[in-house]
């Protein structure tokens, strides 16, 4: 079977979905791997890296989408390379697919097996695959960094001769994986941590970082079999609103993270919650890119509100590449192997697993996953 990874076709994107390490263990399956020429460049990962494991390197791009059995990336694919896909070759990448339809289309009709990222099972087993994970630990990170880098003050209490500086005040919105590297990240860093999360299951573990959790009655909230928060009444958003404002008022640097698997973010953080902050004070809306939990956040701007500075920066993983790309390629090449028939010398598409079942959207023509349809 042909692997071929082409370079991101997003000039916003830095990271890419293998490394040579990754393309080294595709290697050892049996499989034949090639990369775009030029792929892993910028990240200190040439292409004789590549070749040295045994991968070949293309800078006919067109070709190599035409013949492989397997594309490997990160962003979505545009048109134009889905139509020169053999028929029946699979697809992995990112797709946001609830909220391309029009790209899932244009994948079944080119008789493409897609493969999103973003429906990885969030399973146990499924653990090493999933992307949406390693990329929202590695973003709750660079989070934390780009509010204290912009913040007047320091983060952590310093005791000196010249007086006493008071630990900064975070407030984290959304306990997920991102919400818990950022709280660790910014206990680290010495800031006083709170946070708040629909899902009553978080608390134990918002406490166990040493923060503090945010308690607000808002009756019945719940979660999903797969871990995912149920959406919230308007009632309650309101109800969560009025019982954040103070937190937020009082807070130098909030971030909020808040999702709703496959709908857009919650509005959580209003205008008003925002004009309430200090001059001074930061907002990080890590949602931006589904929609925003921020009043006035825009994407890739960092926004003055009367002093108050709403970062809406997009790919925050991707402010970390390597690493980024590193758990990427990781997570992308667990898939494979863990899908490899191995006398066969080929990637298993075994509807009757539940890994394979929820992450497939697009198969012989059609969409379907049944979420999606
Ligand atoms: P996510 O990105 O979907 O959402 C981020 C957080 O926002 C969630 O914690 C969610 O509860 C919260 N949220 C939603 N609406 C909110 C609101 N109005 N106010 C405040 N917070 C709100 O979440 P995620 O990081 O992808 O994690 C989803 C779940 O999956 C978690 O339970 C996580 O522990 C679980 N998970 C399990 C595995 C595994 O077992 N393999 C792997 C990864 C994640």
């Amino acid at each position: 079977m042909r692997l071929f990874v082409p370079k991101e076709s997003s000039p916003k994107e830095t990271r890419i979905a293998l490394i040579p390490a990754g393309a080294a263990k595709l290697k050892k399956l049996g499989a034949e791997i090639v990369v775009e020429s030029g792929l892993g460049a910028k990240l200190g990962f040439p292409d004789s890296e590549f070749e040295a494991v045994g991968a070949s390197t293309t800078t006919d791009r067109a070709a190599a989408l035409s013949s492989a059995d397997m594309v490997l990336r990160l962003g979505r694919p545009e048109p134009e390379s889905i139509s020169r896909l053999k028929k029946g070759a699979i697809h992995v990448s990112y797709l946001d697919p609830f909220f391309q339809k029009e790209l899932l289309q244009t994948l079944a009709e080119a008789g493409t097996t897609a493969i999103a990222m973003e429906m990885i099972p969030r399973t146990t087993l499924a653990q090493k695959m999933d992307a949406l994970s390693s990329q929202a630990n590695l973003g709750g990170y660079v989070a934390v960094l780009l509010a204290a880098e912009r913040l007047s003050k320091a983060f952590p209490m310093m005791m000196t001769p010249a007086g006493t500086l008071q630990p900064a005040k975070v407030f984290i919105i959304g306990v997920g994986v991102a919400g818990l590297q950022a709280i660790a990240t910014a206990k680290r860093l010495g800031a006083r941590v709170e946070a708040f999360d629909t899902r009553p299951v978080v608390e134990e573990q918002v406490r166990s970082l040493g923060a503090k959790f945010v308690k607000i009655d808002l009756g019945e909230t719940g979660e999903t079999k797969g871990g995912y928060a149920t959406a919230l009444s308007p009632e309650q958003i309101k109800k969560q609103q009025e019982g954040m404002a103070k937190v937020c008022a009082s807070a130098d640097v909030v971030i909020t993270t808040a999702q709703v698997f496959g709908r857009k973010a919650p509005r959580i953080v209003t205008a008003e919650m925002v004009a309430g902050m200090r001059p001074g004070s930061i907002v990080v809306d890590m949602a931006v890119e589904t929609g925003g939990n921020v009043d006035g956040s825009r994407l890739d701007e960092e926004v003055d509100v009367n002093g108050v500075l709403v970062l809406g920066l997009g790919n925050l993983p991707g402010r970390v590449p390597v690493h980024a790309s590193q758990m990427y390629s990781s997570n992308i090449t667990n898939l494979v192997e863990h899908f490899w028939d191995k006398e066969k010398n080929v990637f298993n598409l075994n509807f009757d697993d539940e890994i394979i079942k929820g992450c497939v959207v697009t198969h012989n023509g059609a969409i379907c996953h049944d979420m999606l349809k």
